[in-house]
């Protein structure tokens, strides 16, 4: 069994040390998979400067002096990869930027351009920003060869572009649900890579405020007892002492079970 751990929003408004006190003693253990934007527009939260929540203005990774070279060194030591999170990750009036962006295909193509040569690192996963995705940016990102990491992606064939894996798909999840109990509305996390005809998609398991370390763990065996992977999710933005105990108690757990590996999250697709 594989677990692997993403973490999203690295960009232009990180500093180096934030992600050092957050994954200091993670990274040689598992490596993070650090979705990241390359162009970044402010919007309120945590970590971003209040003048910049709706300046509109776009940040390129590299005009932050300090995080370019961090993140190559740290690549080069195999603690962290990169996915695509996004271009801007700007919030449009009437949706997230990979649902309301005019433009998704070329928001994937420049940005995975931009990353792949700033930081001189393969990427082959795409993470949607806020996890949310038009059928038309789904598309976009598999246009691009880009492999799709998310947590609580719709499955429903209308929201998808038809190929001749997306109704078998849907049945598998169907079910999946049906199989461990569960109807429409309860969350779902399927534990299998989900293989369409020109990307692939894997779930996961939100760590976020409030998340305990028994939500984490039930996630982990589910997906154990199905002969399933397990992929975590953060914002390092929001990892206080309590997020991180959660963390390193579910690691703790992890560790005890024979035959788990941590990997990259692309090993996942692997
Ligand atoms: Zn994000």
């Amino acid at each position: 069994m594989k677990v692997a751990l993403r973490d999203d929003d690295t960009c232009y408004f990180t500093s180096p040390e934030t992600l050092e006190r957050v994954y200091h003693d993670v990274w040689d253990r598992l490596p993070v998979c650090l979705a990241t934007v390359p162009f970044a527009v402010g919007y309120e939260r945590k970590g971003i400067p209040q003048e910049q929540w709706r300046s509109g203005e776009a940040f390129a990774l590299e005009r932050n002096p300090a995080i370019v070279p961090f993140l190559k060194d740290q690549i080069g030591r195999g603690r962290v990869t990169i996915a695509l999170h996004g271009y801007t990750h700007q919030d449009y009036p009437h949706g997230y930027e990979f649902q309301a962006a005019p433009d998704p295909e070329r928001r994937v193509r420049e940005g995975l351009q931009y990353l792949t040569s700033t930081l001189n690192a393969p990427i082959s996963l795409f993470v949607p920003p806020h996890n949310a995705i038009s059928k038309r940016g789904m598309q976009a990102v598999a246009g691009a060869g880009l492999n799709l990491l998310g947590s609580f992606l719709s499955f429903r064939p209308s929201m998808r572009a038809w190929d001749a894996h997306t109704l078998g798909n849907w049945w598998r999840i169907r079910a999946y649900r049906g199989a461990t109990g569960r109807t429409k509305r309860d969350p779902l996390v399927y534990p299998h890579v989900l293989r369409y005809a020109r990307h692939a998609e894997f779930g996961c398991h939100s760590l976020v405020p409030g998340t305990t370390v028994e939500e984490l763990v039930a996630g982990f065996e589910e997906a154990r007892a199905e002969g399933g992977n397990f992929c975590g999710a953060t914002h390092y933005w929001e990892v206080d002492q309590a997020i991180k105990d959660v963390l390193l108690r579910f690691l703790d757990h992890v560790d005890r079970v024979p035959g788990v590996k941590l990997v990259t999250a692309e090993s996942l697709f692997g």
